[in-house]
């Protein structure tokens, strides 16, 4: 399954799709809204300042297709929000069309990150400096120019989430709904924080379909606890209404990550998947 396969085919092929849509109709996947039951998306992909060739936008801005004709370079779009400290935010994107090429990633950036510097070079955009941070199809997950820890990485149909706890200021990121554990810590170091994502392929589509935050506070702990506590329970089913949407529409996956292997540099201690070489990688 991760073996890489011969252009012009897709250069690496990730983990199935998080349904089966895009392998039973995979001519009509723009139907598919599995796992988007929530509706939440308390934020949207940034529109440029400019009319840009460089990035469709559809379905109020919470889908881009990133190089809509054709690729020159490296495009990225950002959210149109800011994280503010001591929220936690948890999105996540699924993976409209199969990755290929240099990279498409997933990830954050500071505000000192310009995304317009890249539009004619092919680069792994996210991570390539201290300014952002990215996981890509590949598998690579990079900061400061550093492939910091190794992944699954995604393809096409997957689903990616990204959580930013800026209380704690930790990373982390998801493959189809599965924690990939703490990647980063000290974000809070950030003045500011945007949802990014970035390609250097020909119509890469992403569609954000869930974007949620909550403040860090005594009653979101508890609320944790609780949805942890009754994720299995048959009793959960019995919780009042309105405690039970909400405890499934915020921590539906969202639980607390161990932070006890923490380092102390600004990246986490993870076990490395294995066998796993990112070759192409240009910063
Ligand atoms: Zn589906």
């Amino acid at each position: 399954m991760f073996g890489r396969l011969r252009w012009p085919m897709a250069a690496f092929a990730g983990p199935a799709p998080y349904c089966r849509c895009f392998i039973e109709h995979p001519d009509s996947v723009q139907a598919c809204n599995c796992g988007e039951e929530f509706g939440i998306r308390e934020w949207t992909w940034k529109r440029p300042e400019l009319p840009s060739s460089w990035i469709h936008f559809a379905n109020d801005d919470t889908q881009v297709t990133l190089h809509p004709y054709y690729s020159a370079g490296t495009a990225v779009v950002r959210g149109d929000t800011c994280f503010n400290r001591d929220f936690t935010y948890y999105w996540e994107v699924k993976i409209m069309t199969e990755p290929y090429g240099t990279d498409v990633m997933v990830g954050v950036g500071s505000e000192n990150v310009d995304i317009n510097d890249s539009l004619f070079s092919f680069r792994s955009f996210l991570g390539r400096n201290e300014e952002s941070y990215g996981l890509s199809y590949t598998g690579a997950v990079c900061h400061g120019a550093q492939v910091t820890h190794d992944s699954p990485g995604f393809g096409w149909g997957t689903i990616v989430g990204v959580k930013v706890d800026m209380w704690h200021g930790t990373l982390e990121f998801f493959i189809n709904r599965q924690g990939l554990g703490v990647s980063y810590v000290m974000l809070r170091k950030h003045q500011m924080l945007y949802p990014m994502v970035c390609s250097t392929a020909a119509q890469s589509v992403m569609r954000l379909i869930y974007a949620s935050s909550w403040k860090a506070s005594l009653l979101v702990t508890a609320g944790k606890i609780l949805a942890n506590s009754m994720r299995r329970s048959r009793y959960f089913p019995l919780l009042p209404p309105g405690l039970r949407n909400l405890l499934l529409e915020k921590f539906f996956l969202t639980l607390p990550s161990p932070l006890s292997e923490l380092k102390i540099d600004g990246v986490a201690r993870q076990p490395l998947f294995t066998g796993r070489r990112h070759f192409h990688r240009r910063w």
